[in-house]
């Protein structure tokens, strides 16, 4: 039992690949930080990623 729970908190440790530069949060998905507790509306990062798939990893550091 606790065996799988450590397992499942080494994945998560895994999945953080981003540090977002402006509120210095780990996050394992842009797109998620970016709505969640940035606020961005869905439609406005689908239009700005077609654009450019760069737009947010400006923002964003990548984790080693
Ligand atoms: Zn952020």
């Amino acid at each position: 039992m606790n065996r799988s729970v450590s397992i499942l908190v080494i994945v998560k440790k895994n999945m953080v690949k981003y540090v977002c530069k402006s509120c210095k949060t780990d996050c394992d998905d842009i797109t998620e930080h970016m709505l969640k507790v940035h606020k961005f509306s869905k439609w406005i990062m689908d239009i700005q990623l077609k654009t450019n798939p760069n737009t947010y990893k400006n923002c964003f550091e990548t984790k080693a």
